[in-house]
Order: structure tokens, then sequence, then C-alpha cells
């Protein structure tokens, strides 16, 4: 696969620029092509993924694993998690032969002052999603120039129009499944016979933490269950506020 210009090796754009360019030269790639650019040749060492060990979630850590099992996998250990979720995680660890998963915790300091008795997600979902999901995420990639996750357009009217590289402050994200369809990943997990978590029989199509997840009914957006009943969509680990937090954090500063 060719390289990509010099232009993109120097200092003299911006993370946007270089974000868009690598969109509008290799977003439409098989995942895993794009996979395989990423850490082969574009981040090299300088990338890890973030992963939910949610409902999809072996399709994007099934295919890293066919190029580097030992990629740093970041997991959001928020406390509030399924332990159904818990059991399926280390399932996955265990058959991807996944050798650098790391559990991410809120910090103990955060906790102790504003969720003292572990139930902030009943009255204040921002901040509970705040200081256990955005704050550990921007800490855990902070150490590197590039992450990927499993997001896809399909999955809600929010998504439609998701890149597969978008830039996040100084850094790149990378969704390689943002143009697979549900059938997409069905097949690619029948293929692969990849095991399901076990809360999907339920009617479970995007599973976060259990305080704020609920099944979905036919013809309803996948993420229609999260944060059901409240005007709340997303967790913050995709949106401005992890900006924010990483505008603070220099790509070199690894000792958050
Ligand atoms: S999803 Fe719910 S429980 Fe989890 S961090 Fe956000 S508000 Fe808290």
């Amino acid at each position: 696969m060719a390289r990509l210009p010099m232009l993109l090796e120097t200092n003299e754009i911006t993370v946007a620029d270089e974000a868009r360019a690598l969109e509008a030269r290799y977003g439409n790639l098989d995942p895993a092509q794009i996979i395989e650019l990423a850490i082969g040749q574009l981040f090299k060492q300088d990338i890890a993924v973030v992963s939910s060990f949610g409902a999809e979630s072996s399709v994007l850590l099934h295919l890293i694993a066919q190029v580097n099992r030992a990629l740093p996998v970041l997991f959001l250990e928020t406390g509030k998690h399924f332990p159904a979720t818990l059991r399926y995680r280390d399932q996955l660890v265990h058959e991807l032969g996944l050798t650098a998963v790391q559990d991410i915790h809120p910090l103990k300091q955060s906790l102790k002052d504003e969720d003292p008795f572990g139930a902030l997600s009943m009255t204040n979902k921002d901040r509970c999603c705040y200081i256990r999901k955005v704050e550990p995420m921007a800490r855990a990639v902070a150490p590197y120039r590039a992450w990927m996750t499993g997001r896809k357009q399909f999955q809600a009217s929010t998504r439609t129009a998701l890149p597969v590289f978008e830039s996040v402050g100084a850094r790149v994200r990378i969704n390689p499944l943002a143009r697979w369809t549900s059938a997409d990943l069905k097949a690619y997990m029948a293929a692969n016979q990849l095991p399901p978590h076990p809360l999907v029989a339920e009617g479970y199509r995007s599973i976060g933490c259990m305080p704020c997840t609920s099944p979905v009914k036919e013809g309803e957006d996948d993420r229609a269950g999260r944060w059901a009943g409240t005007d709340k969509t997303e967790c913050g680990i995709h949106l401005t506020g992890l900006t924010d937090q990483l505008s603070n954090i220099s790509l070199t500063d690894s000792n958050l």
C-alpha cells in the first residue's frame, strides 16, 4: 500500500487536515485494510483501540487480533457494567488471545468527592459519565497519536455521517467499521464463529453501564436503549468534552 504523502509527515498541517486527507484517500477501504494500514504504516506504536466489550465489539477486536494481538485495548471500567459484560470481556480476551487489555478506572478522588454512594447516575448522568468515562478516556488515550473505536453509521441517527478518520484535538480517531451495516457485522461474526454478548439474546443491542442501558424494540435505533427516557444520546467520550480534556494533555504526556 502506498505511503502517505510527505506533506502529512510535516507539522505544517493540522491534525484535522490530516484526518480529512486520510478519509479522502483511505476512508472507503475495507475495515481489515484500514486496520492493517493504521497499525502497520500510519501510527505503528502510537495507536490503541478502545472497546466497550459490548454487543458487536468482537468484530473489531477479531479484526485487530489478525494484525496484532498485543495492540493496547483500553476498557473503561466504570464500575457500573453488567456482570455479563465483564464475563464476556474475559471470554473474548481469552479466545482472541489479546495480550494488552487495560482496565481504565475513574480517579479514586473523583469518586470520593462526587459519587461517594455510587448513585450519581440517578441525579446527574452527564457528571457521572464525565468522572467515569470522559476523564478516564482522555487519560487512557493521552499516550497515543491515534485510537480506534467500533462506532458505526447505522447505529443511530446521530452517527449517519460518521467518517472513518476524524480528528480529536491533536489526535486521530479511527472508526474502521463506520460504513459496515448490521448485516455485515452479523455475517462477519457468523463466518468467524465469534461468540455473541449474552445480553443480545435478551434484546440489548447497544450495551453500556447497567443503570443506563435497557433492551430496544424492533424498529428502534440500536442505541435507543442507552439513557432511555432522557435527552442524552452519548456519554461524552465521542463529543467535545473529550477534546477539551485532551487539549490540556500533550501528545507525549504518558504519566496520566
Ligand atoms: S452510562 Fe450511566 S452509570 Fe455509566 S458513567 Fe454514564 S451515567 Fe454513569
